[in-house]
C-alpha cells in the first residue's frame, strides 16, 4: 500500500520468515496468481516503520482490504473498536481456526480481521477449496 522502498534483502527476509505464506489467510504465494505484498502491520501513516518487526507477507487481497487500517468495529460486541490481528505479536491459532474452507474467528480480534479482510468471501472460499483439494492449503502449518 506504500511506495516506500523495501530492499531486496529485507523483502527476502520477510518472505522466508513467512515461508511464502500470507500471514493473514495462509494462502501460498506460489498458489496465487497475483504477487504478494510486503505489508506494514502498522501502516506508515500511523508511524509504522519499514523494519522487519513491523512487516509481514500478505496476499494481494488481504493487503488490499486491510489498507492502512489498524482496527475495525466488532458488531458482535456492540460495535466496539478492536485491533486487527498482528502477525508479529500474535499467533494465528490463538485468533482463528480453519473449518473446511472457512476461517473461523476465535476472538474479537479474529472477528474484526475476518470481517475487514473479507477472509471468507465467496471467491476466496472457492480458491481455498481448490487448494485444499490440491493439498497445498494451509500453505504452511509451521506458521501457527
Ligand atoms: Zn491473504
Amino acid at each position: 500500500m506504500s511506495e516506500t522502498y523495501i530492499s531486496a534483502a529485507l523483502r527476502r527476509e520477510v518472505i522466508e520468515r513467512a515461508h511464502n505464506c500470507c500471514e493473514y489467510c495462509r494462502i501460498g504465494e506460489t498458489d496465487h496468481p497475483i504477487n504478494f505484498a510486503i505489508d506494514h502491520v502498522i501502516a506508515e501513516k500511523h508511524g509504522g516503520k519499514t523494519l522487519t518487526e513491523n512487516l509481514c507477507l500478505s496476499c494481494y487481497w488481504c493487503n488490499s482490504y486491510k489498507g492502512s487500517d489498524l482496527s475495525s468495529a466488532d458488531w458482535d460486541a456492540g460495535g466496539q473498536i478492536v485491533p486487527l490481528f498482528n502477525p508479529r505479536q500474535q499467533k494465528w491459532d490463538d485468533h482463528f481456526k480453519l473449518d473446511g474452507v472457512h476461517i473461523q474467528p476465535l476472538t474479537a480480534t479474529g472477528r474484526v480481521t475476518v470481517f475487514l479482510l473479507r477472509l471468507n468471501a465467496v471467491e476466496r472460499r472457492q480458491e481455498r477449496e481448490l487448494l485444499i483439494a490440491l493439498g497445498v492449503y494451509p500453505c504452511d502449518e509451521k506458521l501457527s
